[in-house]
């Protein structure tokens, strides 16, 4: 006998997570604000509750996948969550997390936060290599580990409320700089006889090749103090290469909006450090 799943929210993210639990034989109770979005749920098997105060009593681990913190705040409001074991899947700021953990425990309930490392497609599939960031309770994380691996892989990162909010922001805002640099290589060539299509694998395993090192590397120095590097690409050779980037940027008439922040960043590091130095040091200058 499965055990009892209450999920809040059937949006897109909500909806596919409620499918695994039905699959997996977890008696599942869903509610959503508009009641209509449960409906093929309930033909699936799931129980749909009168309101969100009747869904939480009907299980002790209560999942929710709202839009944001403060809807979260509006379908909770003066629900009882006595005893209650509750999984935030909502994406927030590590602050609100930890803020809504301190409002959890007030009313008597366990928290774990937890940050989607997935799109509604990758959930259920586990080839799809989806997973989700959990931080707070660790009990409450063991006791209902089974229930909380159904849908996509678990990765718990520790006590702090917050962390699992931060690391899926940290994830992201590595992707959206990772967009920025191939929107930029993009537009270098989008003037020219080139077929993007032709130019997309060789992007692509670029980024792939150059990524994987440079992380590791750059964890590597954070964590020994010493930035210097052992590659032939130190920071002087190559801030040196800047122009060139900058050049051909302006001969494709395309704005260097995007690559130049980074470019002035790596001067200010080769001005205050070493130019023996790899581009660690930029971390250190983004610290306010
Ligand atoms: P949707 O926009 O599809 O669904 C939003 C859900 O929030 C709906 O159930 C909606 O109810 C509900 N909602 C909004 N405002 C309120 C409110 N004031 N009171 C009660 N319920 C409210 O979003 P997703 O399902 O895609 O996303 C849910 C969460 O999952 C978000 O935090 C998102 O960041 C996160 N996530 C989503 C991913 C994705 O690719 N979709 C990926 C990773 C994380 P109603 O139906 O009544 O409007």
């Amino acid at each position: 006998e499965k055990s009892p799943v209450t999920l809040l929210g059937l949006g897109a993210m909500g909806t596919a997570l409620a499918r695994t639990w039905l699959d997996a034989g977890h008696p599942l109770t869903v509610w959503n604000r508009t009641p209509s979005r449960a409906d093929a749920l309930v033909s699936e098997g799931a129980k749909a509750a009168d309101g969100a105060a009747a869904a939480v009593a009907a299980s002790s681990l209560v999942i929710v996948c709202l839009l944001d913190d403060a809807s979260v705040g509006a379908a909770l409001d003066g629900v009882d969550l006595t005893g209650k074991d509750l999984v935030n899947l909502t994406t927030t700021t590590p602050a609100q997390a930890r803020a809504r953990a301190a409002w959890a425990a007030e009313r008597g309930a366990r928290y774990l936060d937890g940050g989607i490392m997935a799109v509604p497609p990758m959930v259920g599939v586990p080839e799809a290599g989806g997973y989700v960031f959990y931080s707070g309770s660790r009990e409450l994380f063991e006791l209902h580990q089974e229930a909380l691996a159904v849908p996509v892989g678990t990765v718990y990162v520790g006590e702090d409320a917050g962390f699992a909010a931060l690391h899926d922001v940290a994830l992201l805002s590595a992707m959206y700089g990772m967009f920025g640099g191939v929107a930029h290589a993009f537009a270098l060539i989008r003037r020219e006889d080139i077929d993007p299509s032709a130019f997309a694998p060789l992007l692509s395993g670029w980024i792939a090749a150059m990524a994987g090192p440079s992380v590791l590397q750059t964890a590597a120095q954070l964590k020994s103090g010493d930035y210097t590097t052992d590659v032939v690409s130190n920071l002087a050779m190559q801030v040196a290469g800047t122009p060139t980037f900058e050049r051909t940027a302006a001969e494709q008439g395309v704005s260097p909006e995007l690559i130049q922040p980074y470019f002035e960043l790596m001067r200010r590091r080769l001005a205050v450090g070493s130019g023996e130095e790899d581009l660690t040091g930029v971390v250190d200058l983004l610290l306010k």
